[in-house]
């Protein structure tokens, strides 16, 4: 019953792929495909639902910072990384350097650029590439997840206003040590390539609150899933995130490759690609195809309609409740 719900999500999206357009400004991206897209559902009963361009690889960009925050949330500590980026929404443009000049002394929030940069600082001195790039395909579950080279390098010949940025944030001495190397490891991790399914497993994850649940394996603390799922639900769909919230209502991180990552707690993780973009960075499609979906299957973070008449309603048998799951630690 899912799959023409997932069918139907996918005509929505391809009506609105004339509106729009990839990103040019990381030349390399100008490649893709306007015409792709594609969805893939994964839920936590262990079913798995896909519609068509699902095993595209494309650079994850910015649902990398979904990521960094994680990481450097395990690594060291709330505290530590909140003392040096907030939690509000900007409002502003992903790359503007404009509030964190004029107004702020640190970056609004981690889903921006300045705010991932500064998260990056976090991570650098602690963990090689290497290992970064072993615990991402741990976290989505794909260990064919690589560095896409001609993107890693075109980003690095388009870098003047991230380098701006960094260099911004070192002198007001939010970032220490290597701004190279600090710029380096971010424009890696938005290099790295995935595909839908991919994005899927990783909104799985946090749907399940860190465990992996093919393996049973802990990955993530409840505390940290907590957190960076507030965090996308706030600020993921860059200066869209509070109409999205409103009309969606579903934890999502997007990306200017065209990737959306979406997590729906307890229930399931939901990957997308299409990377027409509409003028904020998102994707065009994309957006729509959870609009849809949020209304079908009654995904909204604060939906009125219940569990089980969403199910009857889709000629579904009706599960059983969720097992409750373990208590989170108070946010430090
Ligand atoms: N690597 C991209 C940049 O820093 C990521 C942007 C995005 O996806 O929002 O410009």
């Amino acid at each position: 019953m899912i799959t023409p719900v997932l069918e139907q999500a996918l005509l929505e999206g391809r009506a609105m792929l004339p509106g729009g357009e990839v990103a040019t400004y990381i030349p390399e991206l100008g490649k893709a495909n306007p015409g792709h897209l594609g969805i893939c559902l994964r839920t936590l009963d262990g079913k798995r639902f896909q519609a068509g361009d699902t095993d595209v690889r494309f650079s994850m960009q910015s649902i990398a910072k979904v990521i960094a925050l994680a990481v450097a949330l395990e690594l060291c500590g709330f505290d530590a990384v909140f003392d040096k980026v907030g939690m509000e929404p900007s409002g502003d443009a992903f790359n503007s350097l404009v509030k964190l000049e004029v107004s702020s002394s640190h970056p609004y929030n981690p889903m921006i650029n300045s705010g991932a940069i500064v998260v990056c600082s976090c991570i650098e001195p602690e963990l090689t590439f290497k290992e970064l790039l072993r615990r991402t395909r741990m976290l989505c579950m794909d260990p064919d997840i690589r560095l896409d080279d001609a993107v890693f390098r075109s980003e690095m010949t388009h870098i003047s206003r991230n380098r701006a940025i960094a260099y911004l944030l070192e002198s007001k001495g939010i970032i220490a040590g290597n701004v190279e190397r600090v710029l380096e490891l971010y424009v890696r991790l938005c290099s790295l390539s995935v595909t839908a399914e991919s994005l899927a497993s990783l909104g799985l994850l946090l749907a399940s609150g860190g465990v992996n649940p093919d393996t049973g394996e802990r990955l993530l603390q409840p505390c940290t899933v907590q957190t960076v799922t507030t965090i996308m639900m706030t600020c993921g769909m860059y200066d869209g995130s509070g109409e999205f919230a409103v009309r969606v209502g579903i934890p999502s991180k997007s990306g200017v490759g065209g990737g959306i990552l979406s997590t729906v707690s307890q229930r399931m993780g939901i990957g997308i690609f299409g990377p027409a973009l509409d003028p904020k960075g998102n994707s065009v499609a994309g957006v729509r195809m959870l609009e849809y979906l949020s209304r079908q299957l009654g995904l909204h973070l604060f939906s009125q309609e219940s569990r089980e008449s969403v199910y009857r309603r889709l000629g579904l048998s009706v599960p059983p409740p969720p097992e409750s799951s373990p208590p989170v630690p108070a946010t430090p």
